[in-house]
């Protein structure tokens, strides 16, 4: 069978690049992973069966992982092996399984195929589309570095006093070459310092709408804003979707995925982005980056948007899908260290650079645990720092199981932070335990946060009804509002005091907080948004 499957491999999958190489004992393909490894080159995905001689399959994929963290791992199994192989999906070990017997053609090379896929999503980042000469660790390289992974873009980071920075540096006349982090392009183009706007533009992406009017402006790329374009552009809807930052929004964040339906092996965050992007741009939306709209008004039958740029946008509906971030602490020492050794939230990035090191998540809520099995896959020690008594209060059991299974992350309940501390970058921090500050601080490399879910708001205020905390008020919840609501008509479900502008996702009062919510709310404002639109006001 082994020589079957290689075969159809290499006939799917050798003008893609790929080698398949199948082997009939485990040994031969452990000593092939390995000798890989030691070449510093990659492997995109094991297959391996779990009755396979010498080795079980699982065993085989977990060697795999820990030589190349991010290979693809299917397993074949029998009926039997079922409860091991839902184990593995659940710890993160196996990204699918088949049970025997199957099709090779019919059943695998689709799962091949979807896998590579992914690996190759992320393994296209690692290509110098744009290569920056600055500090690594200063806030705006963190910035940059950031910036650049949400948005998918290739880049080559170099420390100015490698060979190749410094030679970089060399070609670069004054003033740019003083100005680091420089940021040089494939056409020789160099800036220094640059701006988002500046990285965006000069690699091609379309940083502007391209018209002034549109039927559906979505503000927010995550998940509720990209639904809502793929069935904005897909019903005939001229969109544009306006991001600030990277589409993807915090789902963007996410290392997998576990509860989205459908994807029972979990996925990614960027991957589901991915896959959307090209979903809506088939369609014909147009997605703006890095753009922020600070105002929104009523002209003329219209709704006009205000840009961060002082220009402006008209169109006959709205959707606000801004969402919500993480709450800063307020310890002392944290502020000045961010970008520093402290992160709010995460870039799926920023797990493998963290080799060996000490990682601390405050937070625990699934996005904290969901990172801090992330980091625990490249990191020497990884501490939850949480304020509750147990995890139970908002983990889900899912990740409580496989985060007490894990042997390098530890839960220190009843613990907040205290203090940071660190010349130029994080170096420990003082830890308050049960109410007392621990005698000496504790030795940390990289902090990250995961607390709280702010939402963006903060330039609506004063057009939209929102409640105490921001949220934004919309549909049935209005009529308990004084709200000034103008027309003869109730307000659509979803739909904001000014008639046409719509909210979904984590923005809106009441949300539930989750990707598939978020999704379900952006493809039905679509829904509603045409009715408004057939209609007289
Ligand atoms: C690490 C992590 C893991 C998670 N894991 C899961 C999970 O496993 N399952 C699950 O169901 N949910 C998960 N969630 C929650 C889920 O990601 C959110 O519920 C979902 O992303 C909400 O989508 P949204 O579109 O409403 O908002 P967001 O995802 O918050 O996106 C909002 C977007 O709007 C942009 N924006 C904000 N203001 C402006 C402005 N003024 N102009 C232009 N753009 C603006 C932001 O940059 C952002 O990209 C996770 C969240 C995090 C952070």
């Amino acid at each position: 069978m082994a020589r079957a499957v290689e075969r159809q491999l290499n006939r799917g999958f050798a003008a893609r690049g790929y080698r398949a190489a199948c082997f009939d004992r485990a040994s031969p393909a452990v000593d092939l992973i390995s000798e890989l490894r030691e070449r510093e080159e990659q492997v995109a995905l094991v297959v391996a069966d779990q009755s396979a001689a010498e080795m079980s399959g699982l065993n085989l994929l977990r060697e795999a992982r820990r030589l190349h963290p991010e290979v693809r791992t299917v397993l074949l199994c029998a009926h039997d092996d079922l409860a091991a192989a839902t184990d593995a999906v659940n710890t993160g070990l196996l990204d699918h399984f088949l049970i025997k017997p199957f099709d090779g053609e019919r059943d695998l090379l689709p799962i091949v195929s979807d896998l590579l896929e992914g690996w190759q999503g992320t393994r296209d980042r690692d290509a110098a589309g744009v290569r920056l000469v600055g500090e690594r660790e200063s806030p705006r390289g963190d910035q940059i570095r950031r910036f650049l992974g949400r948005n998918n873009i290739h880049y080559q980071w170099l420390d100015p006093s490698s060979d190749e920075g410094t030679e970089l540096l060399q070609k670069v006349a004054e003033p740019e070459r003083a100005r680091l982090p420089l940021a040089v392009f494939a056409d020789g183009v160099a800036i220094g310092d640059p701006t988002n706007l500046q990285l965006a533009s000069q690699l091609g992406i379309p940083t502007r709408p391209e018209r002034d009017h549109y039927d559906l402006v979505i503000v927010g790329g995550g998940p509720a804003g990209l639904a809502a374009a793929v069935y904005g552009s897909s019903e005939g809807l001229s969109t544009v979707m306006i991001e600030r930052e990277a589409p993807g929004g915090q789902a963007g964040q996410s290392p997998r995925i576990d509860n989205y339906l459908g994807f029972h092996a979990g996925l990614s965050g960027s991957e589901l982005t991915r896959r959307a992007i090209i979903q809506a741009r088939r369609f014909g939306a147009e997605i703006v980056r890095p753009r922020e709209v600070i105002g929104i008004e009523p002209e003329n039958g219209d709704r006009v948007l205000h840009l961060s740029d002082q220009s402006t946008l008209a169109a006959r509906s709205v959707l606000i899908a801004t969402g919500v971030s993480y709450r800063r602490l307020t310890a002392p020492g944290v502020e000045e260290l961010v970008g520093a050794g402290v992160y709010y939230g995460s870039s799926p990035r920023d797990a493998q650079e963290r080799v060996d090191q000490h990682v601390f998540v405050v937070g625990g809520a699934n996005s904290a645990g969901q990172s801090a099995l992330n980091f625990a896959r490249y990191a020497n020690e990884v501490t939850i720092l949480i304020r509750a008594g147990s995890l139970a209060k908002g983990m889900s059991q899912y990740l409580i199981d496989q985060i007490e299974g894990a042997e390098n992350i530890e839960v220190l309940t009843g613990t907040e932070l205290a203090a940071a501390y660190g010349e130029d970058r994080l170096e420990s921090l003082a830890l308050k335990r049960d109410g007392e500050v621990g005698e000496d601080p504790v030795p940390a490399d990289a902090m990250f946060v995961y607390i709280g879910a702010v939402p963006h708001t903060d330039w609506l205020r004063g057009s939209l009804i929102c409640d105490e905390r921001g949220f934004i008020v919309a549909g049935r919840d209005l009529a308990q509002r004084p709200a000034v609501w103008p027309l003869d008509r109730d307000p659509y479900p979803l739909e904001s005091c000014m008639p046409g502008v719509f909210v979904a996702g984590d923005v809106r009062q009441g949300s539930i907080k989750r990707c598939a919510s978020a999704i379900g709310e952006g493809a039905m404002a679509v829904q509603l948004i045409h009715q408004h639109l057939a209609g007289s006001d």
